[in-house]
């Protein structure tokens, strides 16, 4: 399930984030392709921008994505938009992946690794990356405390669950910035695996140029000088 409901007032379009160009095309055109490519996917749901359900069909149609089943309005919240895309799944499903419309540079091996380590008796898996600064706790302007990093990653999509999980957990938790945390509010067992440090979310207009670089062949971003990232 892609959630790609938000406004993306950061980038401030004429049009929802979902729709903002990279590579010339919607941005959710990324996600969506790429998932429809993935063997590891069976079908697809979209939580759209109210209103926008029918361009995201439309987008589906003309790439050729035919494992796009619904496009539903999604919420107020993300979790709203949770709940109201996982609606389309059916209860006979065994695992669903969340994944943010807003991330477009999914690799299948990512979904490869989450969905081998669900397998292993977790009730979800997230991928995560490790933290390079220095973390601060803060009271307004004053300093209170460091954190220990090594006990911090930062939380990426798509994030799999066993289904019946997730479906439970989504009932509540309107302010879950995540799927895994309204899992790990009832107790759910959830694991982290590596990440990808190109998946990143997009927010704001650098972040739009940061990807579409990152989105071009690898001879063109070497001759404009490029490093690969490791
Ligand atoms: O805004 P935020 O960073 O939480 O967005 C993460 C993802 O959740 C984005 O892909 C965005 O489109 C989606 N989202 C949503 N419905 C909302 C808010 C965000 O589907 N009401």
């Amino acid at each position: 399930m892609i959630v790609a409901a938000g406004r993306g007032e950061r980038l401030g379009l004429d049009r929802p984030k979902a729709f903002a160009k990279l590579g010339g095309r919607p941005m959710l055109a990324e996600s969506l392709e790429r998932l429809d490519w993935s063997d590891w996917i069976e079908s697809i749901v979209v939580a759209a921008p109210p209103d926008w359900e029918e361009p995201v069909i439309l987008l589906a149609e003309e790439l050729g994505c035919s494992k796009v089943v619904a496009a539903v309005p999604g919420g107020e919240t993300r979790a709203a938009s949770v709940r109201a895309g996982l609606g389309e799944v059916p209860d006979d499903a065994a695992v669903v992946l969340v994944h943010d419309g807003a991330r477009p540079l999914l690799a299948d091996d990512l979904i490869e690794r989450l969905l081998t380590t669900l397998t292993q008796g977790w009730d979800g898996v997230v991928p995560g990356l490790p933290i390079r600064d220095t973390v601060k706790r803060v009271d307004g302007d004053r300093i209170t405390g460091t954190v220990d990093r090594d006990e911090l990653v930062i939380a990426q999509t798509p994030q799999a669950f066993v289904w019946p999980v997730l479906r439970d957990a989504a009932m509540g938790g309107d302010d879950a910035t995540d799927c895994a945390a309204l899992v790990e509010a009832r107790g759910g067992r959830v694991a982290v695996v590596p990440g990808d440090p190109r998946l990143i979310k997009i927010t704001d207009a650098a972040d739009l140029e940061l990807v579409e670089r990152w989105l071009q062949p690898t001879s063109e971003a070497a001759a404009q000088g490029e490093e690969p990232l490791g």
